[in-house]
């Protein structure tokens, strides 16, 4: 039978999944579909429930949907119960299990596209929303000592730092040093670079062709890992960071991680990557020309 899997959110027709699912089943010779669906935050416990009925195995889930997801699962994994958003359903004996995969997605792109070991290392955070949840939540796991998150509204970045030590896993007992950081805006925040291992830039700024960088790295060193989540083109951030010496990748390959562990969970067999990276390089490229870029 067709095995029935797609992506929720609201607006959706811009996303990528569908093309990097797609290709994922073709490489594994599975019979199904992948499709995005449209879903007002309104109408997702009945939609959700239709799918179900209709014989869906399993949905990826965005923007506006993934905090309300949460509410709708009757079990959660850790790192959905940790981070509170669902960005995964997985049904199976009419049952609907919730997980979140971006912070997974995070940890593996880091390691993948960069080679970073941050482990007892000081890394530096711009953004405190969801994304920067999970990519706290994953720094964390991987062992990092000191965070410092620096956010244009600071109460948020407060929250996320509260949040964080309370909740994030600890590597060997270790407990994590979080700090909130005054916004630099543009200006330099010389005296952090110069000490950080990584830079993460979690903030919005980059999705639109133009946006300035969310922080200029006057002060980095060389061979300091710049990750950027956006993944919609090569950012003045990731420009910048190359410039300068460091190792600097855009958020496209925790997008391809995120889906492959969706993948994962849904077939229950390793998702074919190489694949899933291909079919994602495609269609970034047909949004904006030099999409996907790595760090090495
Ligand atoms: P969000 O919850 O809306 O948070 C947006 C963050 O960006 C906030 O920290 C916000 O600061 C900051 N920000 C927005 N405009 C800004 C500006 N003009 N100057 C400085 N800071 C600004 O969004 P999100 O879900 O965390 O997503 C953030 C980005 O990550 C998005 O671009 C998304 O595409 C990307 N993302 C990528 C992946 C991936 O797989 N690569 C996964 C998830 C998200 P304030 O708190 O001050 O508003």
């Amino acid at each position: 039978m067709t095995r029935l899997l797609g992506v929720i959110g609201h607006p959706v027709a811009h996303s990528l999944s569908p093309a990097m699912h797609a290709a994922a089943l073709r490489a594994l010779r599975v019979d199904g579909v992948y499709t995005a669906i449209d879903v007002p935050p309104a109408f997702l416990r009945p939609v959700v429930r239709a799918l179900m009925l209709a014989g869906v195995e399993g949905l990826n889930v965005t923007v506006p949907l993934k905090e309300r997801a949460l509410h709708l699962a009757d079990q959660l994994d850790p790192a959905a119960r940790a981070i509170g958003a669902v960005n995964t359903l997985v049904i199976r004996r009419g049952k609907l299990l919730g997980y979140n995969t971006d912070a997974e997605g995070f940890r593996r792109a880091l390691i993948e596209d960069t080679g970073a070991d941050l482990r007892g290392g000081r890394v530096l955070l711009l953004g405190a929303g969801g994304a920067a949840r999970a990519a706290a939540w994953a720094l964390a796991g991987m062992g990092v000592q000191t965070l410092w998150i620096m956010n244009r509204t600071r109460p948020r970045a407060q929250s996320l730092a509260r949040w964080v030590v309370r909740a994030a896993p600890r590597r060997a007992g270790r407990r994590l040093e979080c700090v909130v950081v005054p916004y630099a805006g543009r200006r330099a925040a010389a005296g952090l670079l110069a000490q950080a291992d990584a830079v993460i830039n979690a903030t919005s700024l980059g999705m639109r062709a133009g946006d300035p960088s969310p922080i200029r790295l006057k002060g980095v060193r060389r061979g300091t890992v710049v990750y950027d989540l956006i993944y919609h083109r090569e950012t003045a951030l990731v420009r910048e960071a190359r410039r300068r010496g460091c190792v600097a990748a855009t958020g496209a390959s925790m997008l391809l991680y995120q889906g492959a562990e969706s993948l994962r969970l849904w077939l229950r067999r390793p998702p074919p990557t190489g694949a899933m990276r291909h079919a994602l390089q495609q269609a970034l490229w047909g949004q904006a020309p030099g999409g996907m870029t790595t760090g090495r």
